[in-house]
């Protein structure tokens, strides 16, 4: 039995970090080289898990070695894996990655073996999906994996929650199933194709109108904001932290918190709360789960 079920991404992420952006056949010296976790649906995963909700992993990965630093990621995290795929002759997800001096950064990710996660392989995870509480995807899965697992959940009356990014058009059939969408501010003016002075409150009223349970956009620095048909919006002030290292993996903290949070039984928002929490806290270590923090640490802060 899993609280919370992701319909997971999973990449390794392979950061060079260089001067500048490059001009077409350039080389340069690269400062510096590093490897770590990343893909959306794991890095929520993680940060699910270590607010102490019980989480599985729904993937595909090739039989190679970033498919082992997957597996051996969620091994150390206590997460299942007993419905991941490792695929002969496929590579597992990569994204290159280049940090230049000022921040800015370039990225090119190839899904590989990520690209396969269908319909078949999450009916087999069927009776997993229905016992759990939450299920989780994001953009970064083929949306017809998705789909069948919102399915399943739905029928089941389990949480579905869709990080729509990256942004994406999404069918009314998948946000018909959604009971928690949580774009960012880029991904709910994409999706809600609303104008750049247009208010977000009209975006997120569109998608309600296309049948999504709740809106719940995630606005950096700021914090987030919640929408509901019928009830007024509502606004939670984004945590003031001192040293801030990077906000990679900030969004997939907030949605992975806030899973295991609604997992526990809290209400959405007192989940939002957390998740808010959880956030701010992960942009204080370096790189997407660096600062993940666990259940205790996220309750100091909110003490
Ligand atoms: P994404 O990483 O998906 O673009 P956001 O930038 O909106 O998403 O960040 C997600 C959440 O992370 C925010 O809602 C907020 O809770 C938290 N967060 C992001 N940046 C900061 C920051 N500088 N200080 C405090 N909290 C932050």
């Amino acid at each position: 039995m899993v609280d919370v079920v992701c319909i997971a991404s999973w990449n390794a992420d392979l950061v060079s970090r260089v001067p500048r952006p490059m001009a077409r056949g350039e080389t340069v010296l690269a400062r510096s080289f590093d490897i770590s976790p990343g893909g959306k649906g794991s890095n929520a995963a993680v940060a699910c898990a270590r607010q102490g909700a019980r989480t599985a992993v729904v993937a595909r990965i090739g039989r190679d070695d970033f498919g082992r630093m997957g597996l051996d990621l969620w091994a150390r995290e206590g997460i299942a894996t007993e419905h991941v795929e490792q695929v002969e002759g496929e590579r597992s997800g990569v994204a290159q990655i280049l940090v230049f001096d000022d921040g800015d950064n370039s990225i090119a990710v190839a899904p590989g073996a990520g690209t396969g996660l269908g319909e078949a392989q999450v009916h087999a995870a069927r009776a997993t999906i229905a016992g759990a509480r939450v299920v989780i995807a994001s953009n970064e899965v083929p949306q017809a994996a998705t789909l069948a697992a919102f399915r399943i959940a739905r029928a089941a009356g389990v949480t579905t929650l869709l990080n729509p990014a990256p942004a994406a058009e999404l069918p009314d059939a998948l946000l018909a199933l959604t009971d928690l969408l949580t774009p960012n501010e880029t991904e709910l003016r994409s999706l809600a194709q609303l104008p750049a002075d247009a208010p977000l409150a009209q975006g997120a009223q569109r998608l309600l109108a296309c049948g999504v349970g709740a809106v719940l956009a995630t606005l950096g620095a700021e914090g987030c904001c919640l929408w509901r048909p019928g009830v007024a919006p509502l606004t939670i002030a984004g945590w003031r932290m001192e040293a801030v290292v990077d906000t990679i993996g900030a969004g997939d903290t907030f949605n992975g918190a806030l899973a295991a949070a609604l997992a526990r039984g809290l209400p959405l928002e007192q989940a939002m709360q957390r998740a808010n929490a959880a956030a701010a806290l992960s942009v204080t270590g370096q790189g997407a789960i660096g600062g993940m923090p666990t259940a205790a640490q996220v309750g100091a802060l909110l003490a």
